[in-house]
């Protein structure tokens, strides 16, 4: 027998992979992992097409084809007023999951302290775990609208703090930061080394707001990381494409680790996206687009006896279920998934302390009529028990 000794002996399957799985041992509809369950505009798939035929299929250059991320650029500019060089400070990765890896990956050494917003996304954590860092977690709570309290934040600061992560809009609780958080960031790193990873691949949907990026705040601009993915914008999250757009000195380091990680990333998804972002309606349309399904699940499930939160953001929605069941949530999913056939996402798992306020998350990115069925199915739950 080799022996191993596991690098992330509390990591298991992620709670998405176990729900999807649920979901399809059990033919339920699936409202857990965030994926929609509709195709992508077919102009899309034609252009990705249209490149393959005419030869695109070797190695791009090692940041990304150049005109493509000039058109990120040129979008960055055009939503956030902010510059980016795009030979210097724009990285395509093979989605933000890979950019979030690649910038802890280059920032954090053994006990670094990295701060992070639960309910937070649960790629975070292990990925600082894997460098040595440590991370410490601020908790924004339901009965609070997940508001963030600034002093609670300061207060995790040490001279160790490395980094602090945000999210917006947030996943799984559909929070967006405000200017008044985004001056609160500015405030307390001023003077200091600190660097933001603003994760904001939810940028283009959100209800009744704009969205507002750390980019647009020259002082958050230059010690800062922003990722975002078109997995989300264009309905393609299969294709794991996202990027990473930094100041120069941040870039740099970050490619030393891109250029042995990945290299490059896909070559003719990179010539379609950037020929497809010509069309700026499609972006534009998005947050009507989700806004719509938003409401649909949400007044939906009020005729339920879930308890709806209505997002600020995000493709999700959470769900009190008190009134149902006093099931701990993670048991809670499994039995609605087995006993009702729909699948959802504890919120207890994107809490470092596991706090449990019997929350449940629902994927609203899906056909009307996969949430209607949905919809009929949740209406009959009046109590749940243990059957597992
Ligand atoms: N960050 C957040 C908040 C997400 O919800 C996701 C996935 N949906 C990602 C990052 C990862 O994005 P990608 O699929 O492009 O890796
Ligand atoms: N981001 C998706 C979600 O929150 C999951 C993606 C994944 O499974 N890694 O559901």
């Amino acid at each position: 027998m080799i022996n191993i000794s596991s690098k992330l002996p509390a990591v298991n399957n992620s709670i998405f992979s176990i729900m999807s799985a649920l979901a399809t041992e059990q033919r339920a509809i699936n409202l857990s992992q965030g994926f929609p369950d509709f195709n992508c505009n077919p102009k899309l798939i034609s252009l990705v097409n249209k490149y393959m035929k005419a030869g695109n299929n070797q190695y791009a250059p090692m940041p990304g084809v150049l005109s493509f991320r000039e058109k990120i650029a040129e979008k960055i500019q055009e939503l956030y007023q902010a510059e980016y060089h795009a030979d210097e400070e724009i990285t395509v990765t093979a989605g933000a999951t890979q950019a979030i890896f690649t910038a802890i990956a280059a920032i954090i050494r053994p006990d670094d302290e990295v701060i992070a917003f639960d309910p937070s996304y649960d790629c975070y954590a292990p990925a600082v775990d894997l460098f040595g860092g440590i991370i410490k977690t601020v908790e924004l709570k339901p009965e609070n609208n997940f508001a963030v309290e600034w002093d609670k934040v300061k207060k995790l600061f040490s001279s160790k703090t490395r980094m602090i992560i945000i999210n917006t809009p947030q996943n799984p609780c559909g929070k967006c930061f405000t200017d008044n958080d985004m001056q609160q960031l500015i405030k307390i790193t001023q003077g200091t080394d600190i660097i933001i990873l603003s994760d904001e691949v939810y940028e283009h949907i959100l209800f009744d707001r704009k969205h507002i990026s750390v980019c647009q705040y020259p002082e958050l601009r230059e010690r800062s990381f922003v990722v975002s993915s078109f997995g989300k914008t264009y309905h393609v999250t299969g294709w794991k494409i996202g990027y990473c757009a930094a100041p120069q000195r941040l870039t740099q380091e970050f490619r030393k680790i891109h250029q042995y990680q990945v290299f490059s990333v896909n070559t003719p998804l990179q010539m379609a996206i950037n020929e497809f972002m010509k069309n700026k309606d499609e972006l534009l349309a998005l947050n009507d687009f989700f806004k719509e399904k938003m409401e649909f699940l949400y007044e939906g499930l009020k005729q339920t006896k879930f308890k709806p939160i209505r997002p600020q953001g995000t493709y999700f929605l959470l769900a009190d279920y008190s009134a149902i069941s006093d099931l701990d949530d993670i048991s809670f999913t499994k039995e609605v998934t087995v006993q009702h056939k729909v699948a959802s996402i504890p919120l207890s798992v994107f809490y470092k302390s596991k706090l449990d306020d019997h929350i449940i998350r629902f994927c609203f990115a899906k056909k009307k009529e996969t949430l209607e069925k949905a919809l009929e199915k949740l209406i009959k739950i009046d109590q749940l028990s243990s059957t597992l």
